[in-house]
């Protein structure tokens, strides 16, 4: 990685970059003058989070944005190869705001709260555009180029039709490992995975129904080691593991 992929960059949508021109505004505006203290003829980097992520002039601070000139793209700075989409078994808000944000510094591409039978507590849309503005932070924080997208709260008999294949669930007991997993799926393929899929219980676990149902649509089973993990912990453990065994870590 560049080490210009470490600096922090803002968030300006596609809409606001016209013609090599771009706008910042409201609260990158506000981040960029009054604490980042830039001036006219600074760089920084900008993302659109569509995969675009720029290196700027800024030509122009005005009383509430600034305008800024592209000196050079780059496309999907930041991101992995397979795009990975988590499904997670609500949790509370607090424990998955941590999930949101760690999730997405790891590159995580799709987040899906899933109402589940053991689980203890709603979602309702204001906690979706919470998890959204936490997302975008963490995506300028963490040098990405891509804003994971965060769906709102789906059924377990949804996840056949929304989740990309394959798809692999954390349960204890199962012998297979990630690694053992990801590893026999590539075989088969012969090529890299482009898209996978992992699906993390609630606090409650699955129940039985749940479990049978995802055999039954071939989702793959993989354990995450001797120990039980709070449902948050075994997410991000399931992505770290699923990157190091594609080789993206
Ligand atoms: N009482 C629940 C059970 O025994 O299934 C515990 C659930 S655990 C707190 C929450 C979720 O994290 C599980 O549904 C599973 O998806 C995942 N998990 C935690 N530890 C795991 C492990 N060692 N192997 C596989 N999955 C694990």
């Amino acid at each position: 990685m560049n080490s210009k992929n470490h600096l922090e960059s803002y968030f300006v949508p596609a809409g606001q970059i016209k013609n090599g021109l771009l706008i910042i505004g409201g609260g990158e505006f506000r981040h960029l003058h009054k604490v980042k203290r830039k001036k006219a003829g600074d760089q920084v980097q900008v993302t659109d989070g569509e995969g675009n992520f720029y290196t700027v002039h800024i030509e122009e601070i005005k009383a509430t944005q600034a305008i800024a000139t592209i000196v050079k793209t780059r496309r999907l700075v930041g991101e992995t190869l397979t795009a990975i989409t988590l499904a997670q078994g609500l949790i509370r808000s607090r424990r998955m705001d941590w999930l949101v944000e760690k999730g997405t510094e790891l590159g995580v591409r799709q987040f899906v709260p899933v109402q589940m039978d053991y689980c203890r507590v709603g979602v309702s849309d204001l906690k979706i555009i919470r998890w959204q503005r936490l997302a975008q932070s963490a995506l300028k924080q963490c040098g990405r180029s891509i804003l994971p997208q965060i769906d709102k709260k789906t059924s377990v008999e949804d996840l056949v039709n929304r989740l990309p294949k394959p798809v692999l669930f954390a349960h204890s007991g199962g012998k297979a490992s990630v690694l053992d997993v990801i590893r026999s799926l590539g075989k088969k393929k012969g090529t890299l995975l482009r898209k996978v899929s992992l699906i993390v219980g609630p606090e409650g676990g699955f129940s039985e129904d749940e479990v049978a149902f995802f055999r039954e649509w071939g989702f793959h089973q993989v354990q995450l080691g001797a120990r039980r993990l709070r449902s948050e912990t075994a997410a991000i453990t399931f992505v770290t593991l699923t990157l190091n065994a594609l080789g993206e870590m």
